[in-house]
């Protein structure tokens, strides 16, 4: 495995790569690695010739200096597990390196960022945007993949891939839970062991409104609402947003239309952490 801290190293080694012909997946992180992180990578390996892993805990896509302050960044654990699968590359740049000081970007997203986790963490896809593009620059990859954990994240990342028509196919993956239901994220190791039970209730909750989907006559504004009470009732989580929405606008929807996919977005607040989560009805 190959490790590089800057962006003139780890074009330099991916150069000669390309030059042979060879394929490169990518799989942008901000590190505390789980297995969420890992099944993306081990994807990436079945799908390219080499893949490449940066983990930078990215300060402009943060619009909470506390939550950024807090990130868990277990660096020396997150290698041994990128060598343990057998990463090929890791690209682990400074802050310093990655960002002249003051540096503006502005990338219009229309509602996309006006909505859900735009309208609840303002400026944060501006800064993904940024980040995600410079890695794309740097990287030239072939392959870019990333979660469905973070659902919105990945429209935002097509919708500038397909505005700026950049030459990187995006692949998402499922999301990735813990045995019990839990969506795979860097934040549950901050949830205490009471916080890591109480927070069940998002995905049971969504597993839930999927069986009504499935199972019942219920409209989609009384499947919510059903969540809603869900939640609400358990006292353990604190809904910032359940709304369930068509799969490409990520517009609300309250009730159901011909051909049109739906997907629950859910953030709640458990033990102090935010969580997030969706699931895809059809
Ligand atoms: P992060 O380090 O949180 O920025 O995540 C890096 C990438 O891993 C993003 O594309 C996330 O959507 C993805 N990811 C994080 N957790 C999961 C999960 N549980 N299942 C699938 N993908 C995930």
């Amino acid at each position: 495995m190959e490790i590089y801290n800057t962006k003139a190293d780890i074009q330099k080694a991916l150069e000669k790569l390309k030059q042979k012909g060879e394929k490169i997946a990518f799989v942008p992180t901000m590190g505390a690695l789980h297995e969420g992180h890992l099944t993306l990578l081990k994807l990436g390996k079945e799908k390219a010739d080499k893949v490449v892993c940066s983990i930078f805990v990215n300060p402009t896509q943060f619009n909470d200096k506390e939550d950024l302050k807090k990130y868990p960044r277990p660096l020396e654990a997150d290698l041994k597990k990128l060598e343990d699968i057998s990463c090929d590359f890791v690209f682990l740049p400074e802050v310093e390196e990655m960002y002249e000081e003051n540096e503006l970007w502005n990338f219009d997203l229309g509602e996309l960022d006006q909505i859900w986790e735009g309208a609840m963490r303002p400026g944060h896809f501006n800064g993904v945007t940024q980040v995600v593009y410079k890695l794309f620059t740097i990287i030239r990859p072939d392959l870019a993949i990333f979660g469905q954990k973070d659902f919105q994240q990945c429209a935002v990342i097509a919708h500038m891939i397909k505005k700026l028509q950049m030459p990187v196919k995006l692949l998402i993956h499922p999301i990735v839970r813990e045995k019990d239901g839990l969506a795979m994220s860097s934040r549950n190791v901050r949830l205490s062991e009471e916080g890591r039970k109480n927070a069940l209730i998002i995905p049971e909750t969504l597993f839930f409104m999927e069986d009504l989907f499935k199972n019942s006559n219920l409209d989609l504004q009384d499947i919510k609402q059903k969540g809603m009470k869900m939640l609400q009732d358990s006292e353990n989580a604190k809904i910032e947003y359940l709304a369930i929405c068509e799969t490409e606008s990520l517009e609300e929807r309250l009730e159901v239309a011909d051909n049109e996919k739906y997907v629950i977005l859910v953030v709640a607040w458990v033990d102090g952490v935010r969580l997030i989560d969706n699931l895809l009805l059809n």
